[in-house]
């Protein structure tokens, strides 16, 4: 016999198992040897007051039920004949685009400008000595921009595709099942390499080919069709279709889709600094605790607030997290967030930005759709020659920087790069710095102890989304001149995130399956 029950636990209560058996037979007022199996299928922390809990629901088993085994299992089909898709970028898009193909009996071919993971690795240690390759860095690479990430997986944009299916195929391939119940999933950078490693493979023994050190350079287009496309080495490569999955860094495709007249938009977008908070201040605020009781994750935070008619939020908060050097090009100073699994560093850290909208770059109405591409640019210039010209940050702390003050010392950080301090109250815009000013005034009376010195600022964080769009029909998910060109994923403006990146991968492969009828 089965019956679905939630419980409130406490947080120690919620890691043994035998414990929680206990407060479900006292719940369901049963003798606790009649309980023969339980399942949790969801869980979530209820902080709002200083008992804090959390809340299991359950599936309870008696009369000496089992919970069936659980087989996230796919079959995959031999594809090495099939008709081939190019897949040019291995990100979350690409690679989900690749399986599912796999599942539709097609041949998936991805291409991918960077090293596979482990290569890859060397790279980023390079980054933080000031080295940048533009191949390969915490963008680019097999994986994309979320393998060396803090792997969040919730995604708002839900009624887009199975959020369940995309955390199903992360578990088949490696990711703890914890994913599937909590209602914050998160991987860790730690885990995450060895997740994407076992997609390629699982890609490349059914068949499939992937291609590292492979930039897409040009688009072979004949009248309106896209028939393939050029490396960096002058080779052709053909297929029936294109899914473009580059990512919000990819700038060249940007550029070389304008050089091709191929259509696309400017994107309202995000930019402002990353805000670094030694971990405990932000436990002590959530949890109402002086000290995090070891049963806790470290503590996150969200903050949405219109300032003067614009949107002011925080953005990727990683708790115990690092910040990381993200640009993709040298002469730039780009900054994002990781964790790993355990999210036990002693710092806390999230994007702050302010939403940027067409109206606010009239400066840069010359250059087009590519305004507001441009006007990151800028920004990441400014920020690297604000920082010394190397990969260290401009950094300021937060009542300084809300106060226009310079800060004569800054907080510890966790950027291995290196801060200097900067006066970036006014080396941002006043339509961002004003914006955030006032923001942190606000979210400081919201978060207990969040308003303080101790925290730093660093610029610039400008990757948040695509300020570009690659424009495809509704229904056909194709781009609405070129036949057979998918744009797909956060460059193309269809994503977000992990998972709302694999889930518009996904589509794109039903769509072509389906708008070719292909067998
Ligand atoms: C440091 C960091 C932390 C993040 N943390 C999170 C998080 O915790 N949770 C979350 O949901 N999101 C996070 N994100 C955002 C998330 O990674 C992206 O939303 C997601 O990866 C987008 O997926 P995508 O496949 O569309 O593009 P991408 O992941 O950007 O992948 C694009 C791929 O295309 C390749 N490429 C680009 N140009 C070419 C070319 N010309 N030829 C061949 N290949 C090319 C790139 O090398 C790259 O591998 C983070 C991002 C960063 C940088």
């Amino acid at each position: 016999m089965q019956t679905e029950i939630t419980i409130s636990v406490s947080p120690k209560t919620a890691t043994e198992k035998e414990s929680i058996k206990l407060s479900l037979a006292r719940k369901l007022n049963i003798d606790v040897n009649k309980i023969s199996d339980v399942k949790i299928y969801k869980r979530s922390i209820d902080a709002r007051s200083r008992n804090i809990k959390i809340h299991l629901k359950v599936i309870v088993f008696t009369k000496g039920e089992i919970a069936n085994p659980k087989n996230y299992g796919k079959e995959y089909k031999n594809i090495k004949s099939a008709t081939p898709i190019i897949i040019v970028g291995s990100g979350p898009a690409g690679l989900f685009a690749a399986l599912r193909l796999m599942e539709l009996g097609l041949k998936p071919i991805v291409l991918e400008r960077g090293k596979n993971v482990i290569e890859r690795r060397k790279d980023l240690a390079k980054i933080h000595k000031h080295e940048v390759n533009p191949d390969s860095n915490y963008c680019f690479g097999e994986g994309g921009a979320g393998t060396y990430s803090d792997g969040k997986l919730y995604t708002r944009s839900k009624k887009r595709g199975s959020v369940e299916r995309i955390l199903k195929i992360l578990v088949e391939h490696g990711a703890i099942e914890d994913i599937m119940i909590d209602a914050h999933p998160h991987i860790g950078t730690n885990k995450l390499p060895k997740i994407i490693a076992r997609m390629r493979e699982n890609i490349l023994s059914h068949g499939g080919e992937v291609h590292f050190g492979c930039r897409v350079e040009d688009f072979i287009i004949k009248g309106n069709k896209i028939d393939g496309v050029v490396d960096q080495y002058g080779n052709k490569i053909f297929g029936h279709s294109v899914i473009l999955a580059t990512g919000h860094s990819a700038r060249d495709i940007f550029f070389l889709s304008k050089q091709h007249k191929i259509k696309i938009e400017a994107k309202p977008f995000a930019l402002g600094v990353r805000i670094e908070h030694p971990q405990p201040i932000i436990d002590k605020a959530q949890y109402n605790c002086n000290v995090r009781s070891k049963y806790l994750p470290a503590a996150s935070y969200k903050f949405v607030q219109q300032v003067n008619g614009k949107g002011v939020f925080s953005f990727c908060m990683c708790p115990g997290g690092h910040i990381v050097p993200s640009a993709t090009a040298r002469e730039e100073v780009v900054v994002n967030g990781m964790s790993a699994s355990t999210r036990s560093s002693r710092y806390a850290n999230s994007g702050m930005v302010v939403a940027i909208e067409q109206v606010d770059l009239i400066k840069y109405a010359k250059y087009g759709e590519l305004a507001g591409l441009v006007f990151q640019q800028e920004m990441e210039k400014m920020a690297w020659e604000a920082g010394g010209k190397t990969q260290a940050a401009p950094a300021q702390r937060m009542v300084d920087f809300t106060n226009g003050k310079f800060s004569k010392t800054l907080n510890h950080c966790s950027y291995i790069p290196g801060v200097n301090s900067a006066p970036l109250h006014e080396l941002l815009p006043s339509m961002i710095s004003n914006q955030l000013q006032e923001g942190f005034k606000i979210f400081g009376r919201k978060m207990k102890g969040y308003f303080t010195n101790e925290a730093n600022i660093l610029g610039v964080e400008s990757r948040t989304s695509s300020p570009v769009r690659i424009p495809r029909d509704g229904l056909l998910l194709s781009h609405p001149q070129i036949n057979n060109l998918y744009p797909c994923g956060e460059g193309a403006g269809y994503a977000g995130g992990i998972v709302s990146a694999a889930i518009d991968g996904e589509r794109c492969a039903d769509a072509i399956k389906k708008n070719h009828s292909l067998k």
